[in-house]
């Protein structure tokens, strides 16, 4: 079927791509008292400089729970990262201490929450979190932070800005919360920037507008992006490459024009069937069959089987191995063995 040489080791690939974060057989599980949920379970991936890596699937596949796990923040009880590395600047995030995640969280990897509305204090105006977090990391003035405070949401496309200094969270709208989450993640110019979902709780017209941010923060500070959503259509508008997780493992990783235009596992072509074609008209949306799989009770084999019209015996007997289909093209399918 085309392949190429086998992978190569992940040591070397991370030598070789000027990777900036590599998180390698990350496994994250919760003890809970229903059972084992194996929310991310050995997932590989490198970050490079300056690019825009997508994180894609359906809901509770794993790409919160990674994003988490990479900045410290799992609830322990019930969660716990029991085996993998999160390689950044020579450390092992996985064994930094609380202060030294502490240092590194919102100065260096800065996330933007999904849901801006929880993720803002609500008792606290816009502008004293903005500058709160630019005094803490980076140690200015009030004044001086506060300027930057205001530079930042003047960046971000936010109207009279004195004013929305002093406006509360639930005085702005869905799309100024996110605006000014994204303007706090950047008050202390991070390294990388994790956006968990910033375009699912908007309108298509503010969707489009957060998009073009990310677009400008790519090209004027070449930001290292971590961008997870579950739109193929928001990856193929901003990502480099795109790594697509299922049942809390990574089923395929490339480019996003071959993941777009030549996607090889069968769920990542699913997604891709299920996207809108607005040169077609039809009564449903096409769907992929079934649900996603319960995280307690994961099938055996490829946990994609149960809903893979592409099934054969072994799927459900062995786990498919990672296989190289071209350069920066991986994929887990026992079909390109
Ligand atoms: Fe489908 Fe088998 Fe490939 Fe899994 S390994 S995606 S079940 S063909």
């Amino acid at each position: 079927m085309g392949l190429e040489t086998p992978s190569i080791p992940r040591a070397i690939f991370k030598v070789m791509n000027n990777t900036i974060l590599g998180v390698s057989h990350l496994k994250t599980y919760f003890f809970t008292r229903r059972g084992v949920v194996k929310a991310v379970d050995g997932i590989d991936f490198e970050l490079k400089r300056g690019e825009c890596l997508c994180l894609v699937g359906e809901s509770g596949c794993g790409k919160t729970v990674t994003a988490l796990s990479i900045l410290g923040l799992i609830d322990s009880p019930p969660g716990r990262i029991i085996d993998g590395e999160v390689r950044y600047n020579n450390l092992d995030l996985v064994k930094c201490s609380p202060t030294q995640l502490r240092r590194i969280r919102g100065k260096e990897i800065a996330i933007i929450f999904q849901d801006a509305q929880s993720a803002l204090n609500p008792v606290f105006t816009i502008g004293d979190q903005i500058v709160e977090q630019i005094r803490l990391h980076l140690g200015m003035k009030y004044t001086e932070a506060r300027d930057k405070a205001m530079t930042l949401l003047k960046e971000m496309g936010i109207p009279s800005v004195e004013r929305a200094m002093s406006y509360y969270p639930h005085q702005l709208s869905g799309g100024m919360k996110q605006r000014a989450m994204i303007a706090m993640s950047l008050s202390c110019d991070p390294q990388v920037l994790i956006a968990d979902e910033p375009t699912t709780a908007v309108d298509v017209t503010i969707k489009a507008q957060i998009l073009d941010i990310f677009h400008e923060l790519k090209a004027k500070r070449q930001m290292s992006l971590i961008f997870i959503t579950h739109d193929l259509g928001v990856v193929a508008e901003i990502g480099d490459r795109a790594v697509v997780i299922y049942g809390g493992k990574v089923v395929e990783m490339a480019p996003v024009s071959k993941i777009i235009g030549n996607p090889k596992h069968p769920y990542t072509a699913g997604l891709i069937d299920c996207l809108p074609d607005i040169s077609k008209t039809t009564d449903r949306l096409a769907s992929i069959p079934g649900t996603t799989p319960n995280p307690i009770e994961l099938p055996q084999g490829c946990p994609f089987h149960p809903r893979c019209h592409k099934a054969m015996e072994i799927c459900s007997q062995q786990q498919p191995p990672e296989v190289r289909i071209s350069e920066g093209h991986e994929v887990s399918c026992h079909l390109y063995q």
